[in-house]
């Protein structure tokens, strides 16, 4: 197995219900290491490049409301990189099943998650679930010079006196 890299983002509901210290205990049992970390503001843009792939699903208004904060009146969230072998499997299996209700009950999202009225899977944390996805997603909420080290192929912009560092 090798080393690879995932991204995690503590949702607004695990920020609601002051989760953090709870979330990234239960991730250091990984032993994965985090690279990246950050407070984000999560406007419907930047949601929609997230979960693009659920875009046309029943449920993807009330998710956008979700990840922007509008369910919680919180519209921060904590994207955070851990870096390691088998990353993605090893958060996926302590995050649990996205159906908070079929999640293991000591998983993250067993544990602290629940389904809403109207169907919603309030489940805590976003964990990527393949090399493919972490990829795009580090790329979409981190910019190069936010990660500790080099992930992916960047390249600095050549703009006069204002240079910085973008990805390839
Ligand atoms: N979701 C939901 N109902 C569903 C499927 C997904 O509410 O039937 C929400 C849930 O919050 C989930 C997010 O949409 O975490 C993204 O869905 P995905 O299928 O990517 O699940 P994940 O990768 O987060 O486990
Ligand atoms: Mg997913």
């Amino acid at each position: 197995m090798s080393n690879e890299a995932t991204l995690v983002i503590i949702k607004p509901d695990g920020l609601k219900k002051s989760l953090t210290g709870n979330i990234l205990s239960r991730l250091s049992e990984s032993k994965l290491k985090i690279i990246g970390a950050k407070m984000v503001k999560v406007d419907i843009e930047l949601a929609n490049k997230h979960y693009h792939h659920l875009q046309k699903e029943p449920f993807y208004p009330e998710l956008a409301k979700y990840i922007t904060g509008q369910l919680h009146g919180e519209n921060r969230v904590m994207p955070l990189v851990y870096w390691g072998e088998d990353a993605i499997k090893k958060v996926r299996a302590i995050a649990g099943a996205t159906n908070p209700e079929q999640a293991e009950p000591i998983s993250i999202r067993g544990a602290y998650g629940r389904i809403l009225t109207t169907g919603l899977f309030e489940n805590v944390i976003h964990a990527s679930s393949s090399v493919e996805e972490a990829e795009r997603e580090i790329k979409l909420w981190f910019g190069p010079g936010e990660i500790v080290c080099k992930l992916y192929p960047s390249k600095k912009t050549s703009e006069e006196n204002d240079s910085k560092e973008i990805w390839v």
